[in-house]
């Protein structure tokens, strides 16, 4: 259940969060033409609040809907204040934001260029995603009997609505065959990503994950970890991976920004490596921790600071 703040930003406006309301018909509820982000805010040491990488959740969010052809008139840095005057205002000085773009009430047809585009922010306090004793000690994960949609079919660099429903079919189907999470491959068999992760693996020491001209979202959490791989002297190569070679692998990882680093002890009844958290991996998670908790401060562009005790 989300933990309830006290306040959504809502078309420009701050809104009670049991007012944030929308009418049955508005147009994506009925047909998924939406996109939306997940960022995360961290507390640090010394009391202060940093959102993680902001700006490129925001940009991403920006571009997606000029990709998916909804009109937004906001800019990345009035999204941007508003994602910290939301954080701010429900003094979470850490938080999960949800900022989402959608096509509102007017008419019903699919098209229905004309009806407007409604925003809004909400955030609300929010642990690790897939538990836990899994950023410990990995999770196990299923191949899907669901394939990610061609990249001819699906635009799958945004985040969008509708195609989550891919997702949540595969992430269900993984969920009630008692696994913890979703790996799906594309249209042509290849490893693609797990139903909100990127995927990783490493074999002798080198780091591969599948390229961005694929069937898989740009992850924020993908690019940050292959810079942060590279930096700590990791050679990491973004290529096709198939899933025998994922069986095969001394250590298989996910991550995202809810998920964070999650290690992956199983795949498809297979154990991976030594069945546990590899070094690897858990050298790239601490790594990421102390990025996203401002311990390492190699990337300050990386952060957007507020302080709620300011208020
Ligand atoms: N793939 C999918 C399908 C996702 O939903 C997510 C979560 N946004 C990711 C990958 C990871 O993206 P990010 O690191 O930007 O959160």
């Amino acid at each position: 259940m989300v933990t309830k703040a006290e306040t959504v930003w809502f078309d420009g406006e701050l809104v009670n969060w049991d007012d944030a309301k929308v009418h049955v018909l508005t147009h994506t509820l009925h047909y998924g033409l939406g996109v939306f982000e997940g960022i995360r805010a961290y507390r640090r040491e010394d009391g202060r609040s940093a959102i993680f990488r902001l700006r490129e959740h925001i940009e991403r969010l920006v571009k997606g809907a000029r990709m998916m052809t909804i009109p937004l008139d906001y800019s990345v840095d009035e999204l941007m204040d508003a994602c910290v005057k939301t954080a701010k205002l429900n003094r979470l000085d850490g938080c999960y934001i949800r900022p989402i773009a959608f096509v509102g009430y007017g008419e019903m047809g699919v098209a229905a260029m004309g009806n407007p585009t409604r925003v809004a922010i909400a955030t609300w306090p929010w642990g690790a995603y897939l538990g836990a004793a899994g950023l410990t000690h990995g999770v196990r994960l299923k191949t899907s009997s669901f394939t990610r949609p061609s990249v001819a079919s699906q635009l799958s660099k945004g985040k969008v609505c509708g195609h989550y429903v891919n997702s949540i079919l595969a992430k269900r189907e993984a969920l009630l065959d008692g696994y913890d999470e979703a790996l799906l491959l594309d249209t042509d068999g290849y490893v693609s990503e797990a139903s909100g992760e990127n995927i990783f693996m490493v074999e002798n020491g080198v780091i591969y994950t599948p390229q961005l001209g694929s069937a898989i979202l740009g992850g924020i959490t993908r690019d940050t970890l292959i810079t942060i791989a590279r930096e700590h002297g990791y050679e990491v190569r973004e290529t096709q991976l198939t899933r025998d070679m994922l069986y095969l692998a001394d250590e298989v990882f996910m991550c995202g920004t809810a998920a964070e680093v999650t290690p992956v002890r199983e795949l498809d009844q297979r154990t991976i490596g030594q069945g546990g958290a590899g070094e690897v991996t858990m050298t790239l998670q601490k790594r990421y921790f102390d990025v996203v908790k401002g311990e390492d401060m190699t990337h300050p562009e990386w952060y957007t600071f507020y302080q709620v005790s300011n208020l």
